[in-house]
């Protein structure tokens, strides 16, 4: 047992320090080519993350580039699937959503789902799935998967919903989308005042989104983990409304919260891409 467990962590420090091996020689050349890429005169406060696909399953890049924000996040890679990195800043959101909730939020919360979720796909076939396949699978699992859907639903609903937001976003959209929405929803006015009525008007935890259904652009509020992947539906965005996402901010005023999301974080652009 001893010369087991002993072996055991022999072999978990030695996997350890290759990864901090590799780690800090990524690191190293990221910095390298940031220097390169980068004139030595930018300003101070101009992003300095490199642009990130924030679905990509990499080592996840701590956000300690912003001076403002605390890091709550460990910078050692999970083992399975890899919590992606933000696709901005923690403090890009702010005022409207502060670095404060984003490093609780992300560093935190949807940490601890993606944790969990490897926790139990572990030795399961489920391990080294993408988590879209988790998702759907844990779906169809019943009772006996509930624990993994929730948990694997928590971290793709988060992944979707920090990329329907950005900084400077909101407002009416343009173009087609433009139209879109008017047709289904008969204004931006109404599309707005809807989104946020269906916020306000959830009980308890859960996530409103805008949705493709029957070809059809509707808004459709989840509880707890719930969501449209797995309901038929093309989820288009979404935003948060468990009081972890503005509690720090609005306290318990979600309707403030939601407002802000729709009128100057609302990433059209996501919308753009996932309609097609
Ligand atoms: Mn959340």
């Amino acid at each position: 047992m001893s010369n087991d467990s002993s072996h055991k962590s022999t072999a978990s420090a030695g996997r350890r320090a290759f990864i901090v091996r590799a780690l800090g020689a990524t690191a190293a050349s990221a910095l390298a080519q940031r220097a390169v890429a980068e004139p030595p005169k930018s300003a101070p406060g101009a992003a300095t993350l490199p642009p990130a696909d924030p679905l990509h399953r990499g080592p996840l890049q701590p956000t300690a580039a912003d001076p403002k924000a605390p890091v709550p996040i460990a910078s050692a890679p999970m083992g399975g699937l890899e919590l992606p990195v933000l696709p901005y800043l923690q403090s890009a959101l702010e005022p409207h959503i502060t670095a404060n909730t984003v490093a609780l939020h992300y560093g935190k919360h949807h940490r601890g789902y993606y944790e969990k979720t490897n926790t139990a796909i572990q030795g399961t076939p489920l391990a080294n799935k993408p988590l879209e396949q988790i998702v759907k699978e844990s779906a169809k699992g019943g009772k006996a998967q509930s624990k993994l859907f929730d948990n694997a639903a928590q971290a793709w609903n988060h992944n979707f919903y920090w990329q329907s937001m950005k900084p400077k976003g909101g407002g009416a959209p343009s173009g087609e989308l433009g139209k879109r929405i008017d047709k289904d929803f008969g204004s931006y006015e109404q599309f707005k005042n809807r989104l946020i009525q269906t916020a306000v008007d959830h009980f308890s935890n859960g996530w409103v989104w805008l949705v493709l259904e029957k070809n059809k652009l509707k808004i459709v509020d989840t509880h707890d983990a719930d969501t449209p992947l797995v309901r038929g539906m093309k989820p288009l965005l979404v935003s948060d409304v468990w009081e972890h996402a503005y509690y720090l901010d609005y306290k318990n005023v979600r309707k403030d919260y939601v407002t802000a999301f729709v009128e100057h974080l609302l990433n059209w652009d996501f919308v753009g891409q996932n309609l097609g």
